[in-house]
């Protein structure tokens, strides 16, 4: 399904907010790697699927009244046999409905696999009523969450945009690898950037896309998590 059918299909199901799994078909088709994720409504879908994955697996639940999944036990990792899996998509369902209560909605939960660990970043993309789509770049974790440590540029950027923001952050140092962790890929982190703003600029109707995580390697990056708002 293209970028243009899966908003339609949201808007006509009066969403405004894409699925994980939406919004991770949609910026693939736009050239930016994710951990391609697959709706299971049952047990048996998600072993299938996680079994097509590869070993180990992610869960994570599917549910328009869940924003922050981990927060309320929906994200289980490191999944590594159909026993686990199966075990996880039930843990799942009963964290989120305790967290939410009985008549929360589930859809199911995605299934992905379990991206090697790197170093997290986030790129966000939010509308100023002044200047537009403006994206953000920072190191993920506390680090953007306490610290507020991030870089901020108009859309669209150039490449010379992308260069700085990746390099003006305070937690920089931490892309270059430290204590004989890998260093990030900084061209794959400017490419990402680039990516995503030409993305906003194509879509004007998306208001807001979060890339939280970015895992990003030696060589290359991945999103592991996604989420968009179409207006
Ligand atoms: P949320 O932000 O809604 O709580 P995430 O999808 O970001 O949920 O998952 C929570 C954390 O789990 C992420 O920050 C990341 O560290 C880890 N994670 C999520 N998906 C994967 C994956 N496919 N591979 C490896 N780690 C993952
Ligand atoms: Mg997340």
């Amino acid at each position: 399904m293209s970028i243009v059918d899966v908003i339609d299909r949201a808007k006509a199901e009066g969403r405004t907010v894409l699925t994980e799994i939406e919004s991770k078909q949609v910026l693939e088709e736009a050239g930016i790697p994710t951990t391609t994720a697959r709706l299971a409504k049952t047990a048996e879908e998600a072993v299938n699927a996680a079994k097509e994955f590869g070993y180990p697996a992610v869960l994570k639940v599917v549910s328009p009244d869940v924003t922050h999944k981990s927060d309320v036990g929906g994200v289980r990792l490191g999944l590594d046999s159909p026993e686990a899996v199966a075990a996880a998509f039930g843990e799942i369902a009963q964290a989120v409905k305790s967290a939410l209560g009985g008549d929360a909605r589930i859809d199911g939960v995605a299934v992905q696999k379990m991206a090697r660990p790197g170093i997290e970043v986030i790129i966000g993309m939010s509308k100023d009523p002044q200047f537009g789509p403006v994206l953000m770049f920072g190191l993920g974790g506390i680090l953007v969450e306490v610290l507020k440590d991030v870089a901020f540029r108009i859309v669209p950027l150039e490449p010379r945009d992308a260069r700085q923001m990746v390099r003006e952050i305070k937690g920089f140092p931490v892309l270059q690898g430290f204590r004989g962790q890998e260093p990030a890929d900084l061209e794959a982190l400017e490419k990402l950037l680039l990516k995503v703003s030409a993305f906003v600029e194509a879509h004007p109707e998306i208001e807001e896309l979060d890339l939280n995580p970015v895992f990003a390697y030696k060589d290359g990056a991945i999103a592991v998590d996604a989420r968009i708002v179409v207006g």
